[in-house]
């Protein structure tokens, strides 16, 4: 039946490209999300070997639905992809709302640990594979107005971390990546009505390569992690962000 890949928030930006790569290279894709139109669009791009399924992340009952869903049409689940994600709401910590802390730490963080918590036992009767979970440079560093995001994403470096030490007994690997600004409907798109797109003030200029990513970047080494071309690496973090964090250009003649 081949190795089946379960892919959160693939029905859009990332989510889209890591589906598109792992039917390229013979997997079966599982395409879960919120969104029902996005998953089925990325659905028939693929083709046959891709199946759509509801997923809501911050919820344990739609995460078991959907591996139950999954293991019915594909067998078990050999990689987990926690990639769904969503910003907050741009606001100082003094004047932010309790409520976007709430929904963005449910969907962020508390949406891969249930992920984790949902997919191994399909993953253990696989045999064992990869979770990659999408954390991202604000979890390395501090990002101001965004904390509740910037908070998930340091999360989910202890969740991987966590994870790898209790499931490598289960030849079960567990990894981060850590995209710095990708090209993605989250960084073009209004995060909120009447909000500004991040493109607006973060467009790649800042950065030492002097562009964004585009989301094939992320997804090559999100395949590297789940392939055995990484057999030794478990608890790691990779850091895709065309030089973010090694902090800005300085000119010559300063
Ligand atoms: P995107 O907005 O294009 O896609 C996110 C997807 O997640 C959407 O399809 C959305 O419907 C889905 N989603 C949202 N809430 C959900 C829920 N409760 N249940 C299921 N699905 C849900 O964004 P993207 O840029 O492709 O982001 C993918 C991941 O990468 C996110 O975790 C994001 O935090 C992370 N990330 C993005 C960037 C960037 O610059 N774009 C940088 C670093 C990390």
């Amino acid at each position: 039946m081949g190795r089946t890949v379960f892919i959160s928030g693939a029905a859009s930006g990332m989510g889209r490209a890591h589906a598109r790569g792992f039917a390229a290279a013979g997997y079966n894709v599982v395409v879960a999300d919120v969104d029902e139109v996005g998953g089925r669009a990325v659905v028939s791009e693929i083709g046959e070997n891709a199946a759509f399924v509801r997923l809501d992340v911050r919820d344990p009952a739609s995460w078991k639905a959907a591996v139950d869903e999954t293991e019915r049409r594909f067998g078990p689940i050999s990689v987990l992809v926690n990639n769904a994600g969503i910003v907050s709401a741009a606001a100082p910590i003094a004047d932010s709302d309790p409520a976007d802390w709430d929904l963005v730490i449910a969907t962020d963080l508390k949406g891969p640990y249930l992920g984790i918590r949902a997919a191994v036992p399909s993953l253990r009767r696989a045999g064992g594979g990869a979770i990659v979970n999408i954390a991202s440079t604000t979890g390395h560093i501090g990002t101001s107005f965004i904390a509740a995001y910037s908070t998930s994403k340091w999360g989910i470096r202890g969740l991987t971390q966590t994870a790898a030490l209790e499931l490598a007994r289960d030849n079960i690997r567990v990894d981060s990546v850590s995209p710095g600004v990708v090209r993605t409907p989250f960084i073009t798109e209004p995060a909120r009505p009447g909000a500004k797109p991040i493109a607006e003030t973060w467009n790649g200029d800042q950065l030492a390569v002097k562009r964004m990513a585009e989301p094939e970047e992320i997804t090559r080494v999100v395949m590297f992690l789940a392939s055995e071309e990484s057999a030794f690496i478990t608890g790691s973090d990779y850091v895709i962000d065309g030089g973010l964090l090694i902090g800005p250009v300085v000119p010559a003649d300063a």
